[in-house]
């Protein structure tokens, strides 16, 4: 039988677990189950960089937000856009394969932030992706061809699938997207062969359930907590971690209680969606604070003993640090200006409210740090070992703040805010390129961008780089010691992405989608107008 395994039937299981340390490839979402987009590739270094080139572009034929992260396998490159996914040759940009994505017309004018995909997750011969119209397939890796296509969800509610799907003991893993159209958030598990639903976890508690008197009522039913980006996995402790958004409405006098699991981490069995143990960030969160970017996995020197830890930049501001066996709180201070909470209780694992906070709460119009969209936005950071640094897109801005009367219809925002968006600094930086100490929240140093903050993800390599992008275009590698800008080149569209770094052929390569829009291309100021729209895939090399 051994010989007759052919490529069809790798990606198994122990590659997706070795993904991390295999800088050939690129398996996963998060480049490793740890979610630390860290490659040890050092060949392009802070010594070099500067001779860096782009060795090809790849057009996607797509003017919306590109946010997908390539997965690289067997010298084929996977890319998605809302309406497409495409298989290239990583070494020279060809296309392999490209497959359309039929929608629903309707469907456009309901997601929220954005019309886009973020990637795919490959799984012994098979690729699997989301729709916007909240439908998971499979296809074929080698074609391209569907082999199976289920429905999660009715998007006519105002739920949608953006995000790679996450495989862990076999089993296809998706989350929902939605938190502000007063649906009800869940977790999904499916069969990878057939596309057999296995199980589904709501993410908010019913009346019966364990968690259930967290909310009033039947205000569960539509009170949020969508789970729109993908997980981490620990497959030592057969853990996997999801977070989750929002509660709906954002007024939270509209479902008073913590409202289980809002704004929560949770630790589950990926064979059967049992929650094992979760933590939850902001109970009753009223400032749209989603903990759905999960973070990163770290094993870390913690007063001398070597910690298992989640590590999560969370939107509310604070920087914390979980025990990932059990959900113990371990560290957890701002990274950003917050003024909603005046500390995170290490014994209690709460929020210590400030008054601006009871003002807010009591419907006075204030402003609150961070704003709605958070100390980072959904783009993941990264993580270097050899620094013990986090490196991320930080936001520095906050927002005006006011409740409303909530009022739901089906398939439109609701809120219960007198929503004004963002409020940009005077005089100081709209957001910058952090390194983090995890523990502490701060930053040993930050990088400022110069016109736009930048919602792009973070790529750490063992060449001590870091590789962003800006809301502008730029792609640029930055020393991770320093923070120091080592290299730039201008993309053809503005960069919301996730970098990432393979070796073939003995030479290493950095891909980035590039192609404005997401939630900064609805909230950003006027200069935004001049970045041209179009995605594509940009590769580069040294000469
Ligand atoms: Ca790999
Ligand atoms: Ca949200």
């Amino acid at each position: 039988m051994a010989a007759l395994i052919g490529s069809a039937q790798a990606q198994s299981a122990d590659d997706l677990k070795r993904d991390s340390a295999t800088p050939g490839d690129v398996l996963t979402y998060g480049m490793g189950y740890n979610n630390q987009r860290y490659s040890p590739l050092k060949q392009i270094n802070t010594k070099n960089v500067g001779k860096l080139r782009p060795v090809w572009a790849y057009s996607l034929n797509n003017s919306q937000s590109q946010e997908s992260q390539p997965i690289v396998y067997n010298g084929v490159m996977y890319v998605t856009t809302h309406n497409s996914t495409v298989a290239l040759n990583p070494v020279s940009g060809k296309q392999i394969w490209k497959q359309d994505i039929e929608l629903p017309q309707d469907v456009f004018k309901m997601a929220c932030c954005g019309i886009l995909n973020r990637g795919v997750a490959i799984y012994e011969g098979k690729l699997f992706r989301s729709t916007l119209d909240a439908h998971v397939m499979a296809m074929d890796l080698k074609t391209g061809k569907q082999l199976w296509k289920m429905k999660a969800a009715d998007y006519q509610n105002g739920q949608a699938m953006t995000s790679a799907p996450l495989i862990a003991n076999g089993v296809v893993i998706t989350g929902i997207a939605g938190g502000e159209y007063g649906t009800r958030g869940f977790i999904d598990g499916w069969d990878p062969e057939t596309g057999k639903h296995l199980w589904k976890f709501y993410t908010t508690a019913a009346p019966d359930q364990k968690g259930g008197d967290t909310w009033p009522g039947d205000t569960h039913e539509k009170g949020g907590a969508p789970t729109w980006l993908t997980g981490a996995y620990d497959p030592d402790l057969d853990l996997v971690y999801w977070g989750t958004g929002n509660g709906g409405p954002w007024n939270p006098n509209a479902r008073k209680g913590d409202n289980l699991y809002i704004a929560s981490v949770l630790a589950m069995r990926p064979k059967t969606g049992e929650l094992v143990w979760h933590y939850q960030f902001s109970p009753n969160d009223p400032y749209d604070y989603d903990a759905t970017e999960v973070g990163m996995l770290v094993d870390m020197k913690i007063g001398g003993k070597t910690r298992k830890v989640l590590t999560q930049a969370n939107r509310n501001g604070f920087m914390y640090v979980l025990d990932r066996a059990n959900g113990e709180l371990l560290a957890a201070n701002p990274y950003v200006k917050v003024n909603w909470a005046d500390s995170i209780d290490l014994k209690t694992g709460r929020p210590v409210h400030s008054e601006i906070d009871k003002k807010a709460r009591a419907g006075e119009d204030v402003e609150i740090f961070p704003s709605v969209v958070g100390g980072k936005n959904w783009t993941p950071m990264s993580w270097n070992p050899s620094t013990g640094l986090a490196y991320a897109n930080t936001l520095n801005m906050s927002w005006p703040y006011q409740l409303a009367k909530p009022e739901y219809k089906k398939g439109e925002w609701y809120l219960g805010v007198n929503f004004r968006g963002v409020t940009m600094p005077k005089d100081e930086p709209h957001g910058y390129l952090s390194a983090i100490d995890p523990m502490t929240g701060k930053s040993k140093w930050q990088m400022a961008w110069p016109a736009q903050p930048s919602m792009a993800g973070t790529l750490s390599t063992g060449g001590d780089l870091v590789f962003t992008g800006a809301a502008t275009g730029e792609f640029m590698a930055v020393d991770a010691r320093n923070g120091k800008k080592l290299y730039e080149f201008l993309t053809s569209s503005g960069i919301i992405g996730l970098p990432v770094t393979y070796e073939i052929g003995g030479k290493q390569y950095v891909t980035v989608v590039s192609g404005s829009g997401g939630v900064w291309a609805l909230l950003g100021d006027e200069r935004m107008s001049q970045v041209p729209a179009g995605g594509s895939v940009w590769t580069f090399a040294l000469d």
